[in-house]
């Protein structure tokens, strides 16, 4: 007989969720991490939230209930609801500032951009909920391989240096990108591989940023001491003056602290950061593989980053958790769970159908890529002649290329041969974006 029902390989968002709702509908779940403390968000992650408006083909509707001290998440589409408790906050500016500090801002007056959140209490409020579901965890262990047969999964995990085998009827493995699970069963053998790239983030409190406070995104040369990269800076809900710094780059993982060093300390904008301070240290590899086509592989699930393309974000990874909990015990019902998953998948992550939409999300940090500095400045420069000011925008990662682009286009001083490249960003695919990647590290 199995050790459990469902084991859960990986408690981020995704896995907690998938743990606390299998739980509640009764199922014996295990979930296992290796990190020490599930209630605390340790990899960088800016806070971007998309709350009361489409992201993932669902809209997630928020209700404050302040006497609770909490946010409650209703997924209303997929019939469930969470609650966060900590700071909820609207976005309503947003900017890009090129090489020769010239800068583009688009506003939105009614609604915000987007919502920031803090991922370690949204962390915390999901494990200590899971926990109070019945969930069983075991921390600070490792999920080193994995193998089936028709009727169980076998687990191999090392806790505190000593091997052992656990077993369970149905895996679910939420390990997130750059899965270990998905390596070692063999799930991602039909998978792409487009590349992997560090981010170091910054914390920092006492920034003086002197326009409305907004999200910014830095590129050009000149601002990294020469070294290609970005830079993208986010509000962060601590404090009025606290921003979340992001780099962009290559490997090695050194670049990126390379980058934000020379940008806080040496470059053309290090006088906004003559008196901060670094309050927390971060960092990343993003790895690209094309997404799972089909998540199930055997008797094991892969729920969240495990079986995406680059990041579901909190959010949908919370929705994948909570979907992969009722597929789950579909399953252990007898039932084709598996295939309802696999619809909820295709259905709610465009880039599974849709190649295009992989691109897109990675658009937004590749404009150095597609027009010159010259160009840039061009642009920007009819930005403040026209400032951009809307209601609300469609700013998703997904979407935010094609709102720029469009608003460009839409200017009479852009000359034709510029809107008709803006044009071929809007449905430039992997295939292109791939190219331009490579002209670059060529040159
Ligand atoms: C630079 C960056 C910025 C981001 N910004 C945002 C943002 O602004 N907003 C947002 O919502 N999201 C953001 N994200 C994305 C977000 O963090 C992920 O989409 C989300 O965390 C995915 O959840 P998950 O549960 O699928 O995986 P993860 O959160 O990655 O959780 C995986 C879990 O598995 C555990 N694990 C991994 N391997 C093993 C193993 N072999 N054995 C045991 N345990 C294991 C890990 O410890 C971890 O707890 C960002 C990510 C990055 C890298």
């Amino acid at each position: 007989m199995a050790d459990y029902d469902v084991i859960v390989v990986g408690c981020g968002p995704a896995g907690l969720m998938a743990c606390g709702e299998l739980a509640k509908r009764g199922v014996k779940v295990l979930g296992v991490d290796k990190s020490p403390d599930l209630g605390r968000n340790t990899r960088t992650a800016s806070g971007y939230c998309f709350v009361n408006q489409p992201f993932n083909n669902c809209v997630i509707r928020t209700e404050e209930k302040p006497e609770e001290n909490r946010t409650y998440m209703h997924f209303d589409s997929l019939g469930f609801s969470t609650y966060y408790t900590g700071i909820m906050q609207g976005v309503y500016h947003s900017y890009m500032f090129s090489d020769t500090g010239k800068w583009w801002r688009a506003s939105t007056t009614k609604k915000p951009f987007y919502n920031l959140f803090n991922p370690g209490q949204c962390k915390a409020d999901r494990y200590e909920w899971a926990q109070k579901k019945g969930a069983e965890f075991l921390t600070e262990t490792m999920a080193l391989r994995v193998e089936q047969s028709d009727k169980e999964v076998r687990l191999t995990v090392r806790t505190n240096g000593k091997n052992r085998v656990l077993t369970c009827k149905k895996m679910i493995a939420s390990d997130g990108l750059s899965s270990r699970m998905a390596k070692v069963s063999g799930a991602n053998k039909s998978r792409q591989f487009f590349g992997k790239g560090p981010t170091i983030e910054y914390e920092m409190v006492g920034v003086d940023m002197p326009y409305d406070r907004g999200d910014c995104f830095f590129f050009g040369a000149k601002n990294f001491g020469g070294m290609a990269g970005g830079l993208i800076m986010v509000p962060s809900p601590i404090a009025e003056d606290a921003y979340r710094l992001e780099t962009i780059s290559v490997l090695p993982a050194s670049t990126g602290e390379a980058i934000i060093e020379h940008f806080t300390k040496k470059g053309p904008f290090s006088k906004w950061f003559k008196k901060a301070k670094i309050v927390d240290k971060s960092g990343a590899m993003v790895e690209m593989l094309t997404p799972m086509l089909d998540p199930a592989y055997g008797n094991i699930l892969f729920v969240g980053d495990s079986a995406a393309w680059l990041e579901c974000l909190y959010q949908s990874a919370t929705m994948a958790g909570y979907m992969g909990a009722v597929c789950i015990e579909e399953e252990l019902e007898g039932k084709k769970g598996f295939a309802h998953y696999k619809k909820f998948w295709e259905d709610h992550f465009e880039w599974v159908k849709n190649p295009v939409r992989m691109a897109d999300y990675m658009k937004r940090v590749m404009f150095p890529r597609f027009f010159s500095v010259k160009e840039l400045d061009f642009l920007f420069d009819l930005s403040q002649k026209y400032p951009i000011v809307m209601e609300e925008a469609e700013a998703t990662p997904y979407d935010f290329t094609t709102m720029v682009m469009q608003q460009f286009i839409a200017m009479d001083e852009v000359p034709d041969d510029l809107k008709d490249r803006m044009r071929m960003v809007i449905t430039a695919d992997m295939g292109v974006l791939s190219q331009l990647i490579g002209q670059v590290q060529k040159s």
